[in-house]
């Protein structure tokens, strides 16, 4: 069954309100339950690509709430998706430095989004948590809205990126308080697992779902097709162009993949991504580093595009280049899917995507001459090159499929409330 199948079957006939009585869907139990989607954030990370298709899915019964306004509200409106916004500006901004000086102030904030997500999930059978503040918002309101909770991990939730604080609330919550945690990855389930105590046999691990029909549509398999899609992209024709995807963001090493680029005299690097979460600095710097290493005219920063598959499609290789350990990595996985050859950085879940010489190649975080012998090693063996694409977009299309996704992932929600 294909994703607009299984979509259309797991909705009901008449879309309307999530107050609607359930019917059978294909998924298996007494009733499909009513569901409300939280997220932090109206930014489009990995996370919020994760829950798009399933929120899509789930759209007559199920609505998403977000507790800041941004792109990712039109695009869910796009996708039928009825969305509110519950933004208080002194809680969104709240960052781990804002939490330690100024957490007082903002307690009055906390508590009022803490009462308007219980007063949400209360019209819902299950509250499906999608990131952290979420879910730490919508575990304390448990006592006022007594509905599952679900947590879908994105984070390896360790301190290379959590305050110590943040850790400690997450480790209670998630032992006491939410039902199910789902993780995206083995990596986010062992380190949640080793915070919190909770055995990792208990948080079921459900890969992100990816479209692979999305890269089937953009037609770059010969020479004349990828030269008329550069050219549709401003990008130079001829040139070796190694892709790298993604915000930009310290821990996505985008100057690591810089530093290499210096190394490849003829090699273009083309950087598809923005700062979405305030790393503004970092993007400058980014441009800064490049002028001091001489290869401006060799780097191309496309800022965020929506049309990924023909951006990768474009690519001679597709690199990874993250320094701290990726959840996940979708953009592994949509790399493979456009049938470009990997050079990914070898820890947490991208190592299970990518297996060395299989489907892709790996570096250690951070190895700058390991990405450089790699790209090398690709441009001398074309035919290996070949081979690593071709079996890597078999692996992601078994491993990462949209529907398999779907299918899990409803169950999971329709187990919540048995
Ligand atoms: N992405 C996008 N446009 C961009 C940059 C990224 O659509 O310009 C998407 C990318 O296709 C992927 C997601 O953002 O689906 C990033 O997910 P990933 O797991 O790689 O990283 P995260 O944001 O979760 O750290």
């Amino acid at each position: 069954m294909n994703a607009p199948d299984l979509i259309r079957r797991f909705q009901p006939a008449k879309a309307g309100a999530a107050a609607l009585p359930a019917e059978a869907g294909v998924y298996d139990g007494p009733r499909t339950p009513t569901v409300l989607f939280l997220d932090q954030t109206g930014q489009m990370g990995g996370a919020e690509f994760a829950l798009l298709p399933l929120a899509e899915a789930c759209t007559a019964r199920g609505e998403v709430v977000l507790l800041a306004d941004g792109p990712f509200r039109a695009r869910l409106e796009e996708h039928g998706v009825y969305v509110k916004v519950l933004s208080d500006a002194r809680v969104s901004n709240l960052d781990r430095e804002a939490v330690r000086l100024n957490l007082l102030s903002a307690v009055p904030g906390i508590l009022r989004q803490i009462r308007a997500i219980a007063r949400e999930a209360r019209r819902f059978d299950v509250l499906f948590v999608n990131t952290q503040k979420a879910m730490v918002l919508g575990a304390l309101g448990k006592p006022l809205h007594r509905r599952p909770v679900i947590w879908f991990l994105h984070d390896i939730m360790s301190r290379a990126h959590f305050g110590r604080v943040q850790l400690l609330v997450v480790k209670w919550l998630a032992r006491y308080v939410v039902d199910q945690v789902v993780a995206n990855s083995r990596a986010s389930a062992e380190a949640l697992s080793a915070l919190a105590g909770i055995p990792a046999e208990r948080i079921p691990v459900i890969p992100n779902g990816i479209d692979a029909a999305a890269f089937h549509k953009v037609d770059a398999d010969t020479a004349d097709d990828r030269a008329a899609l550069r050219r549709r992209l401003g990008l130079p024709e001829d040139a070796y162009l190694a892709g790298l995807f993604g915000r930009l963001a310290p821990w996505k090493g985008q100057h690591i993949a810089l530093q290499a680029l210096a190394k490849l005299p003829d090699v273009h690097l083309v950087l598809v991504g923005a700062p979405l979460f305030g790393e503004h600095a970092y993007a400058d710097g980014l441009r800064l580093q490049a002028e001091e290493l001489g290869v401006t005219g060799r780097v191309h920063f496309a800022g965020f595009r929506d049309d990924m598959p023909a951006w990768m499609k474009a690519m001679d290789v597709i690199l990874h280049t993250s320094i701290d350990p990726e959840p996940l990595g979708r953009v592994v996985i949509e790399g493979m899917l456009a049938g470009r050859p990997v050079i990914a950085a070898a820890a947490g879940g991208v190592l299970e995507i990518v297996q060395d010489g299989h489907n892709g190649l790996l570096t250690q975080p951070g190895d700058v001459d390991g990405i450089v012998d790699a790209i090398d090693a690709l441009r001398l063996r074309p035919d290996v090159a070949r081979r690593l694409a071709r079996q890597g977009t078999i692996d992601a299309q078994r491993d990462f499929s949209l529907e398999t996704y779907l299918s899990r992932m409803t169950q999971a929600i329709a187990r919540a409330v048995r």
